[in-house]
């Protein structure tokens, strides 16, 4: 087995949009940044298709800037996003090109000078006197030893943190039933224009269950006026084919993305029920099953619905998508209470407004809750509450069930990670610990990089730059 060794300032284990965020923040302030990554490309789940929600709050007024906003801009301008855009049932979608932030990704981590490590999984951590020592990553049958003065763990599951032996809660309260995991797959030669008329003619196809409150204009003008739109319904088909025995995944209705590209959409439809991803039994059943899924949701779209007769299944996502697994212990916490209230506390460090958005793990549904007003995550929620050295920042972070259910989406992810990353720079700088980092500096930095964090600048920024 061959070793290696490396002994960043700050280590970023996990190069999704918290992660690479994490990563570009402090390596912009000046800090030797090594990005470790187990995939063989960076961007996690902002590489399945999915669209990019939770910038606008309820009355379509955009809360994220910084770094969230910078991938928006330059997405957009190479014809890889089409910017904002108000949507009746999801406050806002912001569509983007998968492989475009591949790529973008990859372009701003050299620009910024981040080292990046691919195929390196977290599989050990040493711990003395509550200090992280040393993250052993391991690839292709080669050993990494990280020894770093930060770790910033952006795993989405806390790998590291969990094997430093870091408490955590999963599931929803009670039950411990965790949201259930999604293979995404693409279909191209959609005949989407067709599918509008066809929902126009069946205003029944377009109802949700109790728990939406969304508002008029989730239509089909609403989906022919632009490709920027995620599409959720056809329920009274699903309904049907449930009932007939011929629906092939746990599913209210029919999700997709709309690509960028004419005719190709990105289904967000399987359903894998009682899957513990972090459990390698479970995750393997779940991949397999997951992918099986992708085909037979096709076949029954082909001989189904109106639109999708032509289609083909072009391409199954290399990795299961995951909602929840664990949520670590931090010195603060974004509780549901605060989302709920709408709570910005003083070391608020990034903004949230999306619903809170529970698919359930144990049945075909999913429980919705309206966020009227924005909430702010406290800083605390970043900082893990029993090893000294060690943010954890994105889906990971320090967060009740319900609040996780809105943060989880990527711009917040995405302003966790920057967060993490502009705290850890600032901590080094200082020669603090994490908990001892001063959040109004801090958070003069955030803004100065872009971020929103108060109402007063909500009501003035642009949606779309
Ligand atoms: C099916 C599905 C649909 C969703 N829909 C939306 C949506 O429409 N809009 C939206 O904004 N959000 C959506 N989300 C939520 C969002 O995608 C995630 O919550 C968000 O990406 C979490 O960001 P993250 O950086 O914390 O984790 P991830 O995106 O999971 O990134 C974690 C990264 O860490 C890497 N990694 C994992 N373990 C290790 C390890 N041990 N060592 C090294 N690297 C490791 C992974 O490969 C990955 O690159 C959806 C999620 C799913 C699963």
């Amino acid at each position: 087995m061959r070793h290696y060794s490396y002994h960043p300032q700050i280590a970023v284990l996990g190069g999704g949009p918290a992660g690479l965020s994490a990563a570009l923040a402090a390596a912009r302030a000046g800090k030797q940044v090594l990005l470790l990554e187990k995939n063989g490309y960076l961007g996690g789940n902002a590489t399945l298709g999915l669209p990019l929600l939770g910038f606008l709050d309820l009355d379509g007024r955009r809360i994220v800037g910084g770094l969230a906003q910078e991938y928006v801009r330059r997405l957009t301008e190479r014809g890889q996003c089409l910017g904002h855009r108000v949507c009746p049932k999801h406050n806002s979608v912001t569509n983007i090109d998968p492989e475009g932030f591949k790529l973008l990704a990859i372009e701003m981590c050299r620009e910024a000078g981040v080292q990046v490590l691919l195929h390196a999984e977290t599989i050990r951590t040493e711990v003395r006197n509550g200090r992280m020592q040393m993250v052993t990553l391991y690839g292709k049958g080669n050993e990494i030893e990280v020894t770093a003065d930060l770790f910033i763990d952006c795993t989405g599951d806390g790998d590291a943190a969990y094997l430093a032996g870091c408490s955590f809660e999963s599931g929803q309260p009670g039950t411990g039933v965790l949201q259930p995991p999604t293979v995404m797959f693409t279909l191209e030669n959609v005949d989407t224009a067709r599918l509008f008329d066809y929902i126009a003619e069946h205003p029944e196809e377009m109802t949700y269950s109790a728990t939406i409150d969304h508002r008029p204009g989730y239509d089909a003008d609403y989906f022919r006026a632009s490709d920027n739109h995620v599409f959720v319904g056809l329920r009274q088909t699903f309904t049907r084919l449930r009932e007939e025995g011929r629906l092939p995944v746990e599913r209210e209705t029919l999700i997709y993305i709309k690509s960028l590209k004419p005719g190709e959409v990105y289904v967000n439809s399987t359903r894998l029920l009682n899957t513990d991803a972090t459990d390698l039994i479970d995750l393997t059943r779940a991949e397999l099953d997951g992918q099986l899924q992708c085909a037979a949701l096709t076949k029954v779209l082909r001989e189904n619905v109106p639109g999708f007769e032509n289609c083909f299944l072009s391409h199954i996502a290399p990795f299961l998508g995951v909602r929840e697994t664990r949520r670590f212990s931090g010195i603060g916490r974004l509780t549901d209470e605060a989302v709920v209230s709408g709570s910005i506390p003083d070391d608020t460090i990034c903004l949230g407004a999306y619903k809170i958005d529970i698919h359930s793990g144990s049945d075909r549904s999913t429980l919705f809750k309206t966020v009227r007003t924005p909430f702010g995550i406290p800083y605390g929620a970043l900082v893990s509450s029993e090893i000294e050295n060690l943010f954890i920042a994105g889906r990971c972070a320090s967060l009740d069930a319900a609040a996780l259910a809105s943060v989880r989406v990527m711009p917040q992810c995405m302003c966790m990670g920057e967060a993490a990353g502009t705290a850890a720079a600032l901590a080094l700088e200082n020669g603090v610990l994490p908990r001892d980092v001063d959040v109004s500096i801090l958070r003069e930095r955030l803004l100065k990089n872009g971020a929103i964090l108060t109402m007063a600048q909500v009501e003035s920024t642009p949606v779309n730059e």
